[in-house]
């Protein structure tokens, strides 16, 4: 095809869809009247509905939300005659005056929709609602004080542990402390690199834990023997509080940088203080390790040295030296990688790190 032929087709393509998209508007315009028109003739309760969104969801088959939007949009649209033209003018769309609608049954008899119309006109149905709740402050800043701290009130946080060991997490933030929360976690949950293919969900789960460990000295306190730090045949696994037992990699990686704050050596039921012991990558040989690394070394990911554990090449539990030539930064999810993932860090003659996958052996006959 030609370029003016295909310029041609795609210049149709949008212009009906925005045509069709304009039609879909007045169509939900007219919904929206039939909407409030039934629900004020309860009609729905002598077909023995609860309501007149309950009607709808089951007669129009819509959702509980398209048919409250639409009762409330039909009975407020007496109060914006002007929006309700700019729909069929194609100046703004249903979706606005859904927004209009919310903040007309919100502010009562404040609503002044020639404020808001501008608005809409300007800016995209998200944005618009954005801008409707500055609107509602502006009108009624205590009205909508009392929104938000209703909004506080009902935040909460659930943690459950389930039978493996794992941790449920659900909860609802109120919207300041939500955006608290998403400002530490947005930048932990960027990509890590190319070849990073974590889906969102999988990133946000790895920047809280990381948010937990990082940044700052971990507390942890974990106990185990010896037996399990080596890996050896036979040894239990570790203790944390808050945790099912822990694998004897997990260990090694938490002892690696000496994060946790002790290791008990059961052998002779003595305490050794890790964090106090000269395996330990602080003050000189941290900021050494910082200076020369500068951000995890695993190809692509940048994590910052502040978030980075230092991991010895060569484990001090096998021989490894605490010493710069045997250390390298790691981010969280990359040390994880390294211990418990199987991956292995090798060091080039050129002094780069390369990474290993974990070889694969299931699927192997005997040898
Ligand atoms: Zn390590
Ligand atoms: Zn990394």
């Amino acid at each position: 095809m030609i370029l003016a032929e295909r310029l041609h087709t795609e210049d149709n393509v949008a212009r009906e869809l925005i045509e069709t998209e304009h039609l879909i508007g007045i169509l939900q315009l007219k919904a929206s009247r039939l909407a409030a028109e039934l629900s004020a003739t309860r009609r729905w309760d002598s077909e023995g509905y609860n309501s007149a969104g309950d009607w709808m969801r089951f007669k129009c088959q819509v959702t509980n939300t398209v048919a409250w939007d639409r009762i409330r949009v039909g009975e407020e649209l007496h109060r914006m005659p002007e929006s309700e033209q700019a729909v069929y003018d194609g100046e703004i769309g249903y979706a606005h005056l859904k927004v209009m609608a919310r903040t007309a049954e919100v502010v009562g008899a404040k609503f002044d929709e020639l404020m808001l119309l501008p608005l809409a006109r300007d800016t995209s149905p998200g944005k618009f609602y954005y801008k409707s709740l500055h609107f509602r402050h502006a009108v009624d800043a205590k009205a909508y004080c009392a929104e938000q701290t209703e909004l506080v009130e009902n935040r909460r946080l659930s943690l459950s542990t389930a039978e493996d060991g794992c941790l449920l997490v659900s909860g609802v933030l109120d919207p300041v402390g939500g955006a608290a929360v998403r400002t530490a976690l947005e930048p932990l949950a960027r990509k890590s690199g190319a070849g990073d293919d974590r889906e969102l969900e999988r990133r946000y789960a790895d920047a809280l834990v990381e948010l937990a460990c990082g940044g700052k000295p971990a507390n942890l306190h974990v106990t185990a023997t010896i037996e399990t730090l080596k890996g050896m045949v036979g040894a239990a696994g570790g203790e944390m509080e808050f945790s099912l037992p822990l694998s004897s990699s997990t260990i090694e990686r938490m002892a690696c940088d000496c994060s946790v704050s002790r290791v008990l050596l059961s052998e002779e039921s003595v305490v050794i203080d890790i964090g106090r012991s000269r395996r330990v990558i602080a003050g000189p040989a941290k900021r050494a390790l910082n200076a020369r690394d500068g951000h995890c070394v695993w190809p692509g990911c940048e994590r910052p040295a502040s978030w980075c554990d230092g991991h010895h090449l060569v484990h001090w539990i096998r021989g490894g030296s605490t010493d710069l030539d045997n250390l390298v930064l790691l981010c969280h999810r990359h040390h994880w990688k390294v211990h418990e993932g199987g991956w292995q860090l090798v060091k080039t003659d050129d002094r780069d790190i390369v990474p290993i996958a974990p070889t694969i052996t299931f699927g192997r006959g005997p040898d």
